[in-house]
């Protein structure tokens, strides 16, 4: 018996097919933006096809939100152009097996509750840290998913309502606005504002011009050991220690797992900077803190736990 899993992305989709024991195959395409309701469904089963599987039980699917669980569908997304992107009832007609759609972080971190690290665990929270920030809780053993399936937002969490940092959902100070990989260059700018960087690394690759920095560049200077880059990194870690420890004040888990690519490439230079600065933000017991060992699967698995949970 298998079942079918789904991670879908702002940029890539991925769709797998396993069962209790992890992933069987597995393929990722471009996702499928045209302006169709039913464009991504449709490539869905054209990627289920080719990855030719009988006997399919039922899907599961995390996506980027924000979404509407109850009626299984993405909504006003701002990387699609149409409004409504409709994902359970065109799959569900046709496979004719039960379908779930999730938020992608939810998915991600009932990954981890079966999958990984929160084996045998009631209360962990997956932290994704890609172009966005984004967040998943397992609280006392339930899947927390607030009214519409969007709960918790972390990357909306505000750090400082003063702050010149504007988050891509347009309100100020919050956490995806300095530590999304989008926005990480931005808050760069702002740090080497203040500072004479002329001689460092940074200023080489950049040719003294802020604007054109990535966070590639930033992270790969700091692995070559450019002081001015680490100094950034540190700065870059102070803020997420801050929202590491609301949402530890938040959900008092007993582990934290952080993935997406920007903490999955650059491991020690997220993670470090957060253990040394945690403990003056946080009143609940600290808990165990660390990179997800699941990479990039960490959706592709959640779904399908949640596929076979829907089932079992
Ligand atoms: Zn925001």
């Amino acid at each position: 018996m298998s079942f079918i899993s789904v991670d879908i992305g702002a940029t890539k989709i991925r769709v797998a097919i396993g069962d209790e024991t992890g992933i069987q195959k597995k393929l990722t395409r471009i996702t499928d933006t045209k302006k169709d309701p039913l464009a991504v469904s449709n490539q869905i089963i054209r990627l289920v096809n080719k990855l030719r599987f009988d006997n399919i039980l039922s899907i599961g699917v995390g996506s980027i939100g924000p979404i509407d669980i109850k009626k299984g569908k993405i909504i006003n997304t701002p990387n699609f152009p149409q409004k409504e992107i409709l994902i359970k009832k065109p799959l569900s007609e046709y496979y004719n097996i039960p379908v779930m759609i999730v938020n992608d972080c939810a998915a991600a971190v009932h990954g981890e509750y079966v999958f990984g690290d929160g084996q045998g665990l009631e209360n962990i929270v997956y932290i994704t840290i890609s172009t966005g920030l984004g967040g998943g809780a397992i609280v006392d053993g339930h899947l927390l998913q607030g009214k519409d399936g969007n709960a918790p937002e972390p990357g909306h969490f505000t750090i400082s309502s003063s702050s010149k940092m504007v988050c891509n959902c347009g309100c100020i100070g919050h956490w995806e606005a300095y530590s999304g990989g989008k926005n990480i260059p931005k808050f760069a700018k702002i740090f080497l504002n203040n500072i004479n960087w002329r001689k460092s690394l940074l200023w080489n690759l950049c040719d003294g011009n802020p604007d054109v920095l990535t966070s590639k560049n930033i992270f790969d200077a700091a692995k070559r050991k450019d002081p001015i880059s680490i100094g950034f990194v540190n700065e870059l870690g102070k803020i997420n220690a801050i929202g590491i420890a609301n949402i530890i004040n938040g959900y008092d888990p007993e582990l934290i797992t952080i993935g997406g690519s920007v903490a999955l490439n650059n491991s020690d230079l997220i993670l470090e900077p957060i253990i040394s600065n945690i403990d003056k933000h946080i009143i609940n017991r600290k808990p165990d803190i660390q990179i997800t060992r699941l990479g990039e699967d960490i959706v592709l698995l959640g779904a399908l736990s949640l596929a076979i949970k829907l089932v079992s």
